[in-house]
């Protein structure tokens, strides 16, 4: 309506000047040798707009027929790129419902219709993979990580794929190049230290670790790997002082410390290992440093001077008691430790040793037996256990080769 109300004004405006020109009269001449064109001023105006309007249509007429292969051009390809979008879609839902054999028939139309776009060749890989076809998913992920805007997503096919077949060489450099175009992708670094772990790298395992990850474990795992002991001897120290109750830390930096020619250093360490954590391994460290067995009761009894009433605690008291021929004070202590109900085997063999020790070996038959039946009952001793698949192991290792699992493996035993 504004458009029609301006169009009129317009008009009337040229109208009126048109009309006021006539009423003023004058006109226009030209002069070419012995031609003589003339008009009244108004027609002239009239002429010069008309010849305007005529040369502007014509030229907009011009420019039309020039953009009109174009146009056909960009129809058909928005033709194209509607058809390839239903393919596309028809393709998401029959991967969502389980049939890529028809997901790939209908990628492989779209990809006839529009070319190699992310999306087509990010379903073409995942439908390739859900039907089994590894090597096609493998170039449909290469020819995505040839994009550069769509790098990252063939890269991470890629590494799964490397995963899954249990390449890790493979899947660290591909990790380590997908972060170079991501880095602040948390799940890849979690990502890069799983691979470290299973490639037993446990330097990088560890440095890429984040704040859940088992630090000890994977420090010491390192330290066991280091050729330089300055550097071992540290990771050792990290790993004990991240974990004063993980008894490997413990051991391996007690030992460095005695190599070193710091005894009573390493006895410190021992003894807060202990405290932490009382564990076999490390009174067996201890009573390496003695031979005197008075003075090895004497040792035991500072070790487990604030952890008395633990089970380990009262078996080693028992033990070197036993050794030093104290009977009464070795089962004094498991007597204690069997009236807890928590007793473990190791408690009714030292029983039994004991009644060996005080009565002989004929007489202490029947008591022994007595103990031995007890022991059937009681409770097995701790082991050394994978958290994650509940494998035995005879020591403690960074990895469970069972199941895989790196750091899980734990001293499955009386509570710590
Ligand atoms: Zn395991």
């Amino acid at each position: 309506m504004r458009l029609v109300l301006k169009l009129l004004l317009v008009l009337l405006a040229g109208f009126a000047s048109v009309m006021w020109l006539a009423e003023l009269g004058g006109s226009v001449e030209i002069r070419l040798a012995d031609l003589w064109i003339g008009m009244p001023l108004a027609a002239a105006i009239l002429a010069l707009i008309g010849g305007f309007l005529l040369l502007h249509g014509l030229l907009r007429l011009w420019s039309w027929l020039l953009a009109w292969p174009e146009r056909r051009r960009l129809r058909l390809h928005l033709e194209h790129r509607a058809e390839a979008d239903l393919a596309l879609t028809r393709g998401l839902v029959a991967l969502a419902a389980g049939r890529p054999d028809a997901a790939r028939i209908e990628v492989a139309r779209a990809r006839r219709l529009m070319g190699d776009t992310p999306q087509l060749l990010l379903l073409a890989a995942e439908a390739a993979r859900a039907e089994g076809d590894e090597p096609a998913a493998t170039l449909a992920f290469e020819a995505l990580a040839a994009q550069p805007e769509a790098r990252f997503l063939g890269l991470r096919g890629l590494l799964r794929q490397a995963e899954a077949r249990g390449d890790w060489d493979a899947a660290r450099d591909i990790a380590a190049e997908a972060q170079a175009k991501e880095p602040e992708a948390e799940w890849l670094r979690a990502e890069r230290s799983e691979v470290a772990r299973r490639r037993e790298d446990w330097s990088e395992a560890l440095a890429l670790s984040g704040a859940d990850a088992p630090r000890a474990a994977l420090s010491l795992a390192a330290a066991r790997q280091e050729g330089d002991p300055v550097r071992a001897g540290e990771l050792e120290r990290q790993a004990f002082l991240a974990e004063p109750g993980f008894t490997p830390a413990v051991l391996a930096h007690a030992n460095r410390l005695l190599d070193a020619g710091h005894p009573r250093r390493a006895r410190g360490v021992l003894q807060q290992g202990w405290n932490a954590a009382p564990h076999p391994d490390i009174a067996e460290a201890l009573l390496a440093l003695e031979t005197d067995r008075i003075r090895r009761v004497r040792l035991v009894d500072e070790l487990t001077r604030q952890t008395m009433a633990h089970p380990e605690s009262r078996l080693l008291r028992a033990r070197v008691a036993l050794d030093a021929g104290l009977t009464g004070r070795a089962r004094h202590e498991l007597t204690l430790w069997r009236e807890t109900g928590q007793a473990d085997r190791r408690c009714y063999a030292l029983l039994g040793e004991v009644e060996r020790a005080e009565h002989g070996p004929d007489a202490a038959r029947e008591r022994e037996a007595g103990w031995l039946r007890e022991a059937a009952q009681a409770p097995l001793e701790p082991v050394w256990r994978c958290g994650h698949c509940g494998a035995e192991h005879n020591a403690w290792k960074p990895l469970c080769q069972a199941c895989g699992t790196a750091g899980a493996i734990v001293w499955s035993g009386a509570a710590r």
